[in-house]
């Protein structure tokens, strides 16, 4: 019954979504923040009867105020239904196997993996510094193993680690320009540099945002992209062979106004790092490593544990985390941060199981 694509298959595991009892849920690096309320606003007066119509497929309005806000014009920006849609058309569209192995760090976004299967594309892990910071080198120093392109998280996920500017200039000088790069910023507002500013001298770099993180707005699904207008055509060809990947109208619409308010931003994002430096050193003191976090999450452990431990442990006293059956990380816990209060009561926890 089912084709043999499929069969070959390993779905993704997405991190918990609980049903049955209320959690602390510092599992899926979501915002403890609610969104700007300007949204709120908006909504109350919004007239329903506009949701007759379908959206605008090109998203023009949205894509307008996102090239303002960056910098560049709309035929820079792509948007789709969550950074996740957008990534499988990236896969689509500019990697292919023929060409060789898609490149990615050792520890990275659990989804590359999924893709690659899905598309039938071979990838290699490169290793990471002992450190766990990426390692550019190795990255690039594939000779006699061509590749098709390289992708990685910006901060880095799981480990929170950022790559500074000066070392993605230096990869993007020495990796072949008809090879695309994606640099996934889904964490980059909390405290990372960002391309964006390479895109004008780069025609292979593409950019990937969310607004599911730093715009509170996980429950609307909205992500987009920046590169070139080669690369932003290429995304359009592969959305537009099917009609149902368009953003929804109200979707649309709230987007331009979470990303106008600066103000609400600015606030949210000073919140979250001050939290998550609290945070870090007060696990510190009771003798966790914690790796040094740019973005609205930390990867920690305690020596003599296993993540899967403090996972459980955790859950017993209502508070989810996230651990990964990975080898080189299973001693580690990926911890959301959320507000203080939320915060100060996981700390009394890990101060009385650990
Ligand atoms: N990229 C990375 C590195 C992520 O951690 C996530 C969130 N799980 C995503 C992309 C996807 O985000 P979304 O689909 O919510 O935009």
């Amino acid at each position: 019954m089912l084709s043999r694509r499929l069969m070959s298959l390993t779905p993704y595991v997405p991190g918990e979504q609980p049903r049955d009892r209320s959690y602390l849920k510092l599992n899926t690096n979501e915002s403890p923040y609610p969104p700007s309320p300007r949204i709120e606003a908006f909504l109350r007066s919004y007239d329903i009867s506009l949701l007759r119509l379908y959206p605008d497929p090109w998203s023009l309005s949205l894509r307008q105020t996102m090239a303002k806000k960056y910098g560049l014009t709309e035929d820079h920006i792509f948007v789709g239904n969550g950074s996740d849609e957008i990534l499988s058309f990236v896969w689509y569209a500019f990697f292919d196997g023929q060409y060789g192995r898609l490149l990615f760090p050792q520890y990275t976004y659990s989804f590359y993996p999924v893709y690659c299967d899905y598309y039938d594309i071979s990838y290699r892990r490169i290793p990471v510094n002992p450190d766990f910071s990426l390692n550019v080198d190795a990255l690039i120093g594939n000779e006699g193993d061509p590749s098709c392109g390289i992708v990685f998280p910006n901060p880095n996920a799981p480990t929170g680690i950022a790559l500074p500017l000066d070392k993605i200039r230096d990869l993007l000088e020495r990796y072949p320009q008809d090879r695309v790069v994606v640099i996934d910023e889904a964490y980059i507002d909390f405290g990372g540099e960002s391309a964006v500013g390479l895109i004008s001298s780069h025609e292979n770099l593409l950019i990937v945002r969310t607004c599911s993180k730093s715009f509170s707005l996980a429950g609307l699904r909205l992500g987009y992209a920046m590169g070139s207008p080669g690369l932003i055509r290429a995304l359009f060809i592969t959305k537009d062979s099917f009609n149902s990947y368009t953003v929804g109208r109200l979707t649309q619409a709230i987007g331009e106004i979470a990303l106008e308010d600066e103000d609400w931003f600015a606030d949210k994002i000073a919140r979250i790092i001050e939290v998550r430096t609290f945070f870090s050193a007060a696990l510190e003191e009771q003798n966790w490593q914690v790796l040094p976090s740019k973005a609205n999450f930390v990867f920690a452990r305690k020596p003599g544990e296993t993540g899967q431990r403090v996972y459980e442990r955790l859950k017993e006293r209502g508070i989810l985390v996230r651990y990964f059956n990975v080898e080189g990380i299973r001693d580690f816990v990926r911890i959301t941060i959320g507000t203080r209060e939320d915060m100060n009561r996981l700390l009394e926890e890990t101060k009385s199981l650990f």
